[in-house]
């Protein structure tokens, strides 16, 4: 009875930068509850290997290279996964990146590139996979937000709007879809030893020790930290559980 509303054997789970990263972490965790995965990114190399590490864990995954800011691209990207696994249950919008500037020296085009990718591509992809989110009869959505969504930082201007967005966007969704039965819910992560903050942490003198003083959990967090929290969002154990924005952050959030 307990393993049941964690099982996600029979879904198809849709990973937008699920080749690397805090994406590879939840993929891999709902590859290891029995999921399908399609991973979604544009580095098809590193999304080769994802593939076959996922395909490793017992099931089928598939490389889609997509560019989240491309409508186009995502349309075509929903129609192969519809054709290829067959549905879609779980969509988890994870695709991001940060221009690390004060909001007066970031320009409009870079202002734009952030909130395409972290912001508007969860919008277009949701929007897309709806149809078929609906048709799954218990579909799932996972945002990927950020202390940003509750902090702010001097280098974070277009970042951190883009993560406040997307905790609004979530509630959104939440109200318009649970009448269909699709839970639609946020992660936050804090500090996470990714590429991401790899080029962070060479970029600023101190940051690796300051996460480590500022973090309760006394380390930075792993990939594998976001196994669980996706497949619990991502399964029938959190059907009344929608609009929600959790950390994931060994305590960052609540330190005074
Ligand atoms: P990574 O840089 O390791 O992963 C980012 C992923 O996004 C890559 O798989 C990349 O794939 C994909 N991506 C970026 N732009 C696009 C695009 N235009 N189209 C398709 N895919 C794209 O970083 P993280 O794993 O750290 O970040 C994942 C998410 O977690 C992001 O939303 C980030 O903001 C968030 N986050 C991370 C934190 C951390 O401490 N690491 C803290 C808080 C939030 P490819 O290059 O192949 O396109």
């Amino acid at each position: 009875m307990t393993s049941s509303r964690f099982d996600l054997r029979g879904k198809v789970a849709i990973v937008t930068g699920g080749n690397g990263g805090i994406g590879l972490g939840m993929a891999r965790g709902l590859a290891d509850a029995g999921a399908d995965i399609a991973v979604v990114g544009r580095n098809e190399t590193k999304s080769a290997a994802a593939v076959a590490d996922l395909k490793q864990r017992g099931v089928k995954a598939l490389a889609v290279p997509t560019d989240v800011t491309d409508k186009a691209a995502v349309a075509a990207m929903i129609d192969r996964v519809v054709g290829d696994l067959g549905r879609i249950d779980i969509l988890i919008n994870n695709a991001g990146m940060s221009i690390r500037k004060p909001p007066h020296e970031l320009e409009l085009d870079e202002w734009n590139k952030v909130i395409d990718t972290n912001l508007t591509s969860a919008f277009v992809c949701s929007k897309l996979a709806y149809p078929a989110l609906k048709a799954s009869g218990n579909g799932k959505v996972i945002n990927i937000g950020s202390m940003m969504s509750i902090f702010g930082a001097s280098f974070a201007t277009a970042y951190a709007a883009s993560k406040g967005g997307i905790v609004q966007y979530t509630r959104a969704c939440a109200n318009a879809w649970a009448p269909d039965n699709i839970q639609v819910n946020a992660i936050l992560p804090g500090w996470i030893d990714t590429d991401l903050t790899r080029g962070a942490r060479q970029q600023v003198s101190g940051l690796h020790e300051r996460v480590l003083a500022r973090t309760p959990a006394g380390r930075w967090g792993d990939i594998g930290d976001f196994a669980g929290i996706a497949v619990f969002l991502a399964s029938p154990a959190s059907n009344f559980v929608t609009g929600t924005a959790i950390p994931v952050d060994g305590g960052f959030s609540v330190m005074a």
